[in-house]
C-alpha cells in the first residue's frame, strides 16, 4: 500500500467512523414516560414555577437531547390526587410527583423522607438523604414496592396553620376542629384537636364557613393565593410539624432500570437542581407574602407559646416510639435519622444556631 492509498484508506476508515456515529445514536432508545402529580394543574411550587413538575420534565427532556420525554398530569387528569403510589407500582405511569408521607398508609417508614415533627431543616434534610445515608434508606423502604425515589423540591419550613381564636394553652387545643394531614394529625387528635382531612381547594371555605377552626396548608405565598387570611386571623408561625418539606420523585423500579446511566444521570440531577431551584422559589415567595399578610391583610403572626411546643414535642415521641415499636424498618430509617439528626442538631449550636441568635442581632 503506498502513502497515498492508506491515505485515501485513512480517509475512508474515519470517514465510516464519522457516519457511525449518527447509526449508534438512531440506535439510542427515546423513551416517553408519564409523570402524575397529588397537586392539582396549575398549583404554584407544585405543578408551576420553577423547580415544579413541569419544569423538572422540561429540564429532563432538554439535559436529555429529547430522549427522555416526560408527559405531566395534575391531579385528578390522569389518576385522583393520592393514587400515585399505587399506579407508579403498577406501572401504569412510570412517575409521580408528591410528598412520600401521603405512602404512610403503606409503609409508615415513607414519612422521614418528607417531614418529620421537630425534625431536620433544609440544609439538614439534605445532608441526611444526600450524605448521611437516607437516599439508599429511602429506596430501601420502596423495595418491596418494585419503586425508587429521590428528592426533587422543598417548600423551606411550612407554617403551623391559621387559627381563629388565640392558642394561649395546650387546653385551648381541645375540642378545636382543624385541617392538617399525616403524623402531625396524629399528634393534635393526642391533645383533643379534632382532626379534618380536607383537600388544599376545601380549606378556605370550610374555614370561612367555621366548618374547622383551624388550617394548616403550606406557606405565606400559598396560603394567600387560598385566601385563609380572610377567614382566621391568627399566624402561627415556624412550623413545628413540617421542618423542610420533601417533595418526592417516584419512579418505577423496573422502567428505572431500563433507562441507560446517562439518562438515569439526568433525572438525578434535574431532580437535584429542582430540589435547590424550588425552595429558592419558596423563601423569595414567602417573604414577599408574609410582608404583605402582615403590613397590608391585619394577619397577626406569631410563634406557639413555649408550653404549648413543649406538650407538641412530648406527643410527638410518643406517637414516634409507638411507631417504631411496630415496624423494623420504621426503627432502621429512625435510628439513622435521629443519629444524624444528633450530630446535626450539636454542630448546628456552632454554625447557624449562633448565626441566627447572635450574628445576625449584633
Ligand atoms: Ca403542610
Amino acid at each position: 500500500m503506498n502513502s497515498s492509498s492508506s491515505r485515501r484508506a485513512a480517509l475512508k476508515a474515519g470517514l465510516a467512523g464519522a457516519l457511525a456515529v449518527p447509526a449508534v445514536a438512531s440506535a439510542q432508545q427515546n423513551f416517553s414516560w408519564k409523570m402524575t402529580s397529588a397537586y392539582g394543574k396549575g398549583s404554584p411550587f407544585y405543578m408551576d414555577g420553577p423547580g415544579s413538575a413541569t419544569d423538572l420534565a422540561k429540564r429532563i427532556e432538554v439535559m436529555s437531547g429529547g430522549r427522555l420525554k416526560i408527559q405531566v398530569f395534575g391531579a385528578g387528569e390522569l389518576i385522583p390526587a393520592l393514587e400515585g403510589f399505587d399506579a407508579v407500582r403498577a406501572g401504569t405511569v412510570e412517575m409521580n410527583h408528591a410528598n412520600s408521607y401521603f405512602w404512610t398508609g403503606k409503609t409508615f417508614a415513607a414519612q422521614y423522607f418528607t417531614a418529620v415533627p421537630f425534625g431536620l431543616n433544609f440544609q439538614g434534610i439534605n445532608g441526611w438523604l444526600y450524605d448521611g445515608g437516607g437516599q439508599q434508606l429511602w429506596n430501601e423502604v420502596y423495595a418491596p414496592f418494585g419503586m425508587v425515589a429521590m428528592p426533587c423540591g422543598n417548600t423551606g419550613v411550612q407554617m403551623t396553620g391559621w387559627f381563629k381564636k388565640e392558642i394561649k394553652t395546650v387546653a385551648d387545643l381541645r375540642g378545636l376542629k382543624m385541617r392538617i394531614p399525616g403524623l402531625a394529625g396524629r399528634v393534635y387528635a393526642a391533645l383533643g384537636v379534632d382532626v379534618r382531612l380536607l383537600p388544599g381547594g376545601e380549606i378556605f371555605p370550610a374555614l370561612e364557613r367555621g366548618v374547622i377552626d383551624a388550617a394548616e396548608f403550606v406557606g405565606p405565598f400559598q396560603d394567600r393565593k387560598l385566601g385563609l387570611h380572610k377567614a382566621a386571623k391568627y399566624y402561627y408561625t415556624t412550623g413545628w410539624h413540617e421542618s423542610a418539606t420533601v417533595s418526592e420523585l417516584l419512579i418505577n423500579k423496573a422502567a428505572w432500570d431500563k433507562l441507560p446511566a446517562d439518562l438515569k444521570a439526568v433525572v438525578e440531577n434535574a431532580s437535584a437542581a429542582c430540589n435547590v431551584i424550588s425552595e429558592g422559589w419558596c423563601q423569595r415567595n414567602n417573604a414577599d407574602a408574609m410582608e404583605d399578610l402582615i403590613k397590608n391583610q391585619g394577619v397577626i403572626a406569631r410563634p406557639l407559646p413555649d408550653d404549648v411546643l413543649k406538650r407538641l414535642r412530648e406527643v410527638t415521641n410518643q406517637v414516634l416510639a409507638e411507631a417504631v415499636a411496630k415496624d423494623p424498618m420504621t426503627k432502621k430509617v429512625h435510628d439513622s435519622y435521629m443519629a444524624y439528626k444528633r450530630k446535626f442538631d450539636a454542630w448546628s449550636t456552632y454554625s447557624e444556631g449562633p448565626y441566627h441568635e447572635k450574628i445576625l442581632t449584633a
